[in-house]
């Protein structure tokens, strides 16, 4: 109530605009109409396991070169928004600039996502859990950006959020490092947390995260929630990297 009526005030002082091209919006929001149209969906074709898209018409379910050879720990993973376009600029500034109201943005449109026929049986008795930031780097950051998303997408859905993964080793940042090296770096780098290991025994869960790229990291926080008793993963991003 307090909040709501604060937000008010500071609304008439400091109308809210849209973090894209700055017009005025209405209550609640932080992307105008034409911003959001912009956002590029992913939509099919798509690879039915990775996510990977793919232009040209293929109109039955497929999987991709990529995929052939991998065993993956997750059912299947698929992103809301492609990486060009405002998406990877709302995904930077919630994470680096610290607007941390973007993340119902980016919650709404994997809301849309989860019409994915395959959500189906992860909808009705499912969790959703986050992937964790190891507590060094979420003190320097001051939140996490997967969890601030999980927590605005499960107000959206009623699908509970749970912080079910904890990181235990601090790991090195992966964007330079080939496909081996970042299996080595995450080994053993997520740990189902002991207070909440029987809350996630035989559900299906969809695991949270701002973005896919090779998928190392979603794959090992699959790994161990299935190790744990979950019944099943599947992976859902803000992004596709
Ligand atoms: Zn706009
Ligand atoms: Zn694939």
């Amino acid at each position: 109530m307090l909040k709501r009526t604060t937000n008010r005030i500071l609304d008439l002082i400091y109308p809210a605009s849209c973090h894209l091209c700055e017009c005025a919006l209405t209550e609640g929001r932080h992307l105008c109409t034409t911003c959001r149209d912009e956002l590029k969906p992913v939509e099919p074709p798509f690879c039915s396991h990775c996510g990977e898209c793919y232009d040209g018409q293929i109109s039955e379910q497929f999987t991709c070169p990529n995929c052939h050879q991998l065993e993956f720990a997750f059912q299947f993973a698929i992103a809301s928004l492609h990486s060009s376009g405002g998406g990877r600029e709302l995904v930077h500034d919630l994470k680096y600039m610290r607007q941390i109201q973007l993340a119902d943005e980016l919650a709404r449109m994997m809301q849309t996502t989860l019409t994915d026929s395959r959500f189906q049986p992860y909808l009705k008795d499912g969790l959703l859990v986050p992937v964790p930031l190891h507590w060094m780097r979420q003190r320097k950051r001051r939140f996490n950006q997967a969890e601030e998303i999980c927590k605005k997408l499960s107000q959206h859905t009623h699908i509970p959020s749970l912080k079910a993964l904890k990181r235990t080793r601090n790991t090195h940042t992966q964007t330079r490092f080939s496909r081996v090296k970042r299996l080595e770096n995450l080994h053993a780098a997520f740990a189902v947390s002991k207070r909440l290991h029987k809350r996630i025994q035989g559900k299906p869960v969809i695991l949270i995260d701002d973005v896919f790229t090779t998928g190392s990291t979603a794959n090992e926080c699959a790994k161990v929630l299935v190790q744990n008793g979950a019944e099943k993963v599947a992976i859902l991003t803000a992004l596709r990297g």
